[in-house]
């Protein structure tokens, strides 16, 4: 099976996530898409995240109408933070002779560096980076060549290879600068961030009263 994989804080999903794997399932054949939320995410020790459960849930209602697509709660009950790397790992023991595909915005990807056994991760999977504003391929090149390997090259339009690690994608998705933090902020501000967001998962945030000024968590 050719197994994407989408980890992130998901605070709340909206609709960049849901293009991006959208694309990134044709573009690369993909049987499945896996969203994985992130337990504790180690970069982001806020208090401006939601309980996993607001966060889980509203990932169930935004997924629930593509059959490709699946939230997995791998990382709810890991111990400690949640390290990609174990998810990884994780997924090849649970989806025996799979091929993994982990898709990272161009942004997080280039600080992939500071990730926990970032070097294991390129053997692990490919890698699938997302088009975000104001980069290219030119930065994804530079980071392998700087970070993995001096001989990483580029094989094809979108395509960086090198024997000792998986192929690394970067994927021509289209751009939807459409952040978390944004929709957080027009939430606690009052206003809508309705076409941001799928309704259902909308509708949840009203109702749990998530991400207002007064209950941050809806707790
Ligand atoms: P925040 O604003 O809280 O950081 P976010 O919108 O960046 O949230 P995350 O949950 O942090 O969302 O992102 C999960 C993954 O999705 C990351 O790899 C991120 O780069 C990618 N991503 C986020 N927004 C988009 C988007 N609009 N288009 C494509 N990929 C995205
Ligand atoms: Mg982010």
């Amino acid at each position: 099976m050719r197994l994407g994989i989408l980890g992130g804080t998901f605070n709340p999903v909206h609709l960049g996530h849901l293009r991006a794997a959208q694309e990134a399932l044709e573009l690369l054949n993909l049987d499945r898409m896996l969203f994985i939320p992130s337990a504790l995410p180690p970069h982001k020790t806020d208090k401006s995240i939601a309980a996993f459960e607001h966060r889980w849930r509203m990932l169930t209602l935004a997924t629930g109408d593509n059959p490709a697509f699946r939230p997995s709660d791998l990382e709810r009950h890991m111990a400690g933070k949640s390290f990609t790397v174990n998810s990884l790992r994780k997924l090849h023991e649970d989806f025996p002779g799979s091929d993994l595909f982990f898709l990272v915005g161009l942004d997080a990807f280039l600080e992939m560096a500071t990730w926990f056994r970032f070097i294991d991760l390129f053997r692990l999977a490919s890698i699938v980076v997302l088009n975000r504003l104001g980069y290219g391929t030119e930065d994804v090149l530079a980071f392998l060549v700087r970070h993995l390997a001096e001989n990483f090259v580029q094989s094809g339009e979108a395509v960086f290879t090198h024997p000792d690690f998986r192929p690394v994608y970067y994927l021509p998705s289209t751009r939807l600068d459409i952040s978390s933090t944004h929709i957080r902020k027009l939430v606690a501000e009052g206003r809508s961030a309705r076409y941001l967001v799928p309704e259902p998962v909308l509708s949840y945030i009203h109702a749990n009263c998530l991400y207002g000024v007064n209950g941050i968590n809806g707790e």
